[in-house]
């Protein structure tokens, strides 16, 4: 509907609409506002919205007329029922509500859901005065969007703001490369007291986001929280997040390329004592997961534990710091862990070096693929009493191998991959057909990036692009393109141990 200008034209009598249940806009290119206020008071039922793909909308609830009516108290009566609120493609879009009529409440007093994907334009979502009304929303997703805050600035208020989301249980904030903070200057706090899951994955700020003015953040049933920030050092940060973390029974840390460690030694706390699932992914500074001194006091429920595509780790527990004091302390156990993955670990070398022993009574499941360093698993004893294969296929699929125990398995794999170096194969190269990220050796069917052909068996594989080169393509190209500087390469230079 290329030309539709309004929704609707002024001459329509009040009850026109109001069995209207659910409105669906989209691709209308000349639409600028979808509601005048005028219209509002027709919409009376209206539980659902959702506009999409208009590139003329600037607002879609205009309250600038219903403030000025308020004054001749004609609003009063007016509310609205909507429940679900669903904007993507919007790129003019400026106010979701704009104006601040005093009889906000009745507008969105019953608002549960709000998702907002690909609205550049827009600055924040909602203003004070209807953040301050939101006591039924139980959703908020915000991606894709040029926010620079979710809450515009009150000026009228003074001293510490206080909001309050009763019932909201998820937020999602993904993409948003503008965004500053959640409120901006003043000092506010932040009660969400139902909330569940938290998918943070904002760029650069992520410790701002949640901190920089915040006086506190109160989410006292936290189970989930997704992490992304290229900033976060360490995860904790202050005590704010202690809090914060106590809670949790889910935790994934996505491309924290700052990240070091989980778990900073200063601190031997109850941290993650509830967690039972940890998935770490494209974590390039990370060098361990926890020290041996802290582990005892975290991780202790961890069913599943998950490390992909990070580039330095070198342990999985680091010994740094640690001296044996009492005998007891010569053993670790891992009493709930179920499943543990370690994929494409390019410099892992064990997952423990302490000379303790090491029990896993409940470990079914191992994923070890493309870590072609990884020597031994551990050099203490090592229990595992359930375990009875280690899948090493990229896809996770074909016969698990198995000689014995963990320790004889793992042994194996990296028997296999020095007599693959022996054959000339390395087990990591850079390629300038996959210029990002380093290629690693990998075992499994695999249809190659550079010829098409399919192959089953080795393959040098990028498991963050899912990219592969057979080893003929690989080794072949490597040897005769020039790389970045324009000098010729010999293959051995190309080729890091
Ligand atoms: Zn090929
Ligand atoms: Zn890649």
């Amino acid at each position: 509907m290329d030309k539709l200008r309004t929704v609707l034209e002024h001459q329509i009598t009040p009850n026109s609409f109001s069995k209207v249940k659910l409105i669906e806009i989209s691709d209308c290119a000349k639409l600028v506002t979808i509601f005048p206020s005028h219209l509002v008071r027709n919409f009376q039922n209206l539980e659902t919205l959702k506009v999409k793909n208009c590139n003329s909308v600037e607002e879609i609830f205009d309250h600038r007329e219903l403030q000025d009516e308020k004054t001749h108290a004609n609003v009063g009566g007016i509310s609205c029922h909507l429940r679900y609120l669903n904007l993507q493609g919007l790129p003019k879009l400026k106010y979701i509500w704009s104006g601040d009529p005093k009889g906000v409440f009745k507008l969105v007093q019953d608002l549960q859901s709000v998702e907002v994907e690909e609205c550049k334009n827009l600055n924040y979502i909602f203003s004070a005065p209807v953040a301050k009304c939101l006591l039924q929303l139980e959703k908020l997703e915000i991606i894709s969007c040029g926010v620079t805050k979710i809450v515009s600035e009150d000026e009228g208020s003074s001293g510490v703001v206080r909001f309050h989301f009763p019932q909201l249980k998820h937020i999602k904030l993904k993409s948003l490369p503008k965004i500053k903070s959640f409120y901006p200057e003043v000092m506010f706090t932040l009660e969400c007291s139902m909330l569940k899951e938290l998918d943070i994955d904002v760029f650069d700020i992520c410790n701002e986001i949640l901190l920089s003015p915040v006086e506190k953040v109160i989410v006292p049933k936290l189970e989930s929280l997704c992490l992304g920030a290229k900033t976060t050092t360490i995860l904790y940060l202050n005590d704010q997040f202690q809090d914060l973390f106590r809670t949790l029974k889910i935790l994934r840390v996505c491309d924290c390329s700052s990240l070091r460690s989980l778990v900073h030694t200063s601190y031997s706390s109850t941290l993650f004592r509830n967690l039972h699932t940890l998935e770490i992914e494209s974590c390039d500074g990370l060098i361990n997961l926890v020290t041996f001194s802290t582990l005892k006091s975290t991780l202790v429920r961890l069913q599943n534990l998950s490390i992909r595509n990070c580039e330095k780790i070198e342990e999985i527990i680091s010994s740094t710091g640690h001296q044996v004091q009492h005998v007891e302390d010569d053993e670790i156990a891992f009493n709930q862990l179920e499943s543990l993955k370690l994929f494409c670990l390019p410099n892992l070398k064990c997952f423990s070096r302490e000379k303790c022993t090491l029990k896993f009574p409940s470990l079914k499941e191992v994923i070890v693929v493309a870590c072609p360093k990884l020597e031994v698993f551990s050099s203490g004893i090592l229990v595992a009493p359930l375990l009875c294969g280690v899948i090493q296929n990229k896809y996770l699929e074909g016969e698990k191998r198995w000689e014995g125990d963990l320790s004889n398995t793992v042994k194996g794999m990296f028997i296999d991959m020095q007599e693959e170096m022996a054959k000339g194969f390395p087990n990591i190269i850079k390629h300038p057909l996959h210029k990002k990220h380093e290629l690693l050796l990998a075992r499994g069917t695999h249809g190659c990036d550079g010829c098409g052909e399919y192959r089953d068996g080795w393959s040098y594989f990028c498991g963050r692009c899912e990219f592969d080169l057979d080893p003929g393509c690989a080794l072949e190209d490597s040897n005769k393109t020039t790389n970045e500087s324009g000098n010729e390469q010999v293959e051995e230079s190309n080729i890091r141990r």
